[in-house]
């Protein structure tokens, strides 16, 4: 399992930062005048709210409350505050931006050593609001509760209850996966997947404790599609459908192409040796199509490969993310978002289920309001689009070590550059650019 992985490794050397911003690249990160644009707190619901970073009064704050000392007051204590106010100003030179810039610094998560993999893969999860949303009614989950309080806790600013929070995260998920019990490097995808498996399982005890319950695994209805595999005998012809759930895609990485030429190449038609139970002939083609689509679609970049010497080795192509991707090509005709969160009972009886397929008694809390959801998506027919919200880079030339961060936007198209700690202001063009060879986890939203 370890050999397939983009593990990280922190800090990173100089020879496997190859790829880490240079000056240069600094020199184009946003000056305080830029962030005059930042959106306003009223703007971005996800930002912290005031009373979060009530613990942090600026200098700012003290100037303002000086002018409201300096309006009451007369005489020599109305002037004092005057020259104070006058002080603070001039010393700080602080303004309005940067009180902005302190709603984004805020959300960054603590190293806790070689965590980078955990900070990148949280900080894509929180940029998904729909799925935090769905994280947050489930209380009684102690996965999903760790998880929200931590959503929540970034925004206070807060290191200290970060801290203590991250620490609980790992605790829990290493309780039953052993592999992230230590501080050793870690590869995200496989992170992110032990996430996903372990909350859907702590979902469906849960949801059958109690019948009456009405419990949406957040997984499920986020993150799950189906795809039906259909086996046709090249000799006689006959077909054999199987279908099975997954939360992402690995793909192959296309030296030269896009996202879209990976995805092709995942859907492409192969043949397989296999006997038929007609014919005995061994030889069949199969056919792969989405069933159903998911609310978010992650695509994992299968960036290594085995070189002559039988060494696992790192891949660097670079590969063109399109900000818009239509999965309307690899979509069954009557597919349509949301398929997957139908009872089950309503899939053709034709259609074998994948062992371990999801019960309708999970399903149902989801049924609703996916629904719901579906009403604000607005695109032609058939077109299934998903808007790139958040890549995921490993950063560094070797698979064994590297640096892991994240970019995310929010549903105005705001990008935010999340490393560990330190997030700055980006923008999709500089994402797409700085990370077309480093990007390893792709996060699309149904449009
Ligand atoms: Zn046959």
């Amino acid at each position: 399992m370890r050999l397939f992985s983009l593990l990280c490794f922190c800090p990173p050397t100089l020879a496997d930062c190859a790829e880490q911003p240079t000056l240069t690249d600094c020199a184009e990160q946003p000056t305080l005048t830029d962030c005059a644009e930042q959106p306003t707190l009223a703007d971005c619901a996800e930002q912290p709210t005031l009373a979060d970073c009530a613990e942090q009064p600026t200098l700012t704050d003290c100037a303002e409350r000086l002018v409201t000392a300096e309006v009451k007051a007369t005489g020599w204590f109305g002037r004092l505050c005057y020259s104070l106010k006058k002080f603070v100003k001039e010393r700080t030179g602080e303004d309005e931006t940067q009180n902005k810039r302190l709603v984004y610094t805020v959300l960054g998560l603590p190293n806790l050593r070689n965590m980078c993999y955990m900070n990148a893969t949280l900080q894509s999860l929180f940029s998904l609001q729909d799925f935090m949303e769905d994280v947050r009614r489930e209380e009684s989950s102690r996965l999903m509760k760790c998880v929200a309080e931590l959503h929540a806790a970034r925004r206070c600013g807060s290191s200290n209850k970060k801290t203590d929070l991250l620490k609980t995260l790992k605790k829990s998920v290493s309780e039953n996966c052993r592999d992230f019990c230590g501080h050793e490097q870690q590869d995200a995808h496989e992170f992110l997947n032990v996430l996903m498996s372990q909350m859907k399982e702590e979902g469906s005890i849960l949801s059958t404790a109690d019948g009456l319950h009405p419990y949406t695994c957040p997984v499920e209805a986020n993150f799950e599609f189906d795809l039906l595999s259909c086996r046709t005998c090249l000799s006689c012809g006959e077909t054999v459908h199987k279908m099975e759930s997954y939360n992402s895609l690995s793909v192959d990485l296309v030296s030269g192409g896009s996202v879209e030429d990976s995805l092709a190449l995942y859907f492409m038609d192969y043949e397989v040796e296999c006997q038929c139970s007609v014919c005995f002939a061994q030889l069949a083609i199969v056919e792969q199509k989405l069933q159903s689509l998911p609310r978010v679609l992650v695509l994992q970049l299968k960036r290594f490969t085995f070189n002559s010497k039988l060494t696992l080795v790192k891949l660097q192509d670079t590969l063109e993310i399109p900000p818009v991707l239509s999965l309307q090509d690899h979509s069954d005709a009557t597919a349509t978002y949301g398929d997957c969160h139908e009872p089950s009972s309503s899939k053709g009886d034709a259609v074998p289920t994948a062992a371990g397929k999801k019960q309708s008694s999970v399903k149902c809390g989801a049924e609703d309001r996916v629904e719901q959801y579906s009403c604000t998506v607005n695109q032609p027919a058939g077109r299934h689009e998903y808007r790139l919200t958040s890549v995921l880079s490993h950063i560094g030339a070797s698979v064994r070590h590297g640096h892991y961060i994240s970019e995310c936007a929010d549903r105005d198209g705001n990008w935010l550059l999340f490393d560990d700690e330190t997030v700055k202001q980006t923008d999709l063009e500089s994402v797409l650019c700085q990370r077309a060879s480093c990007a390893y986890l792709l996060f699309y939203e149904y449009r």
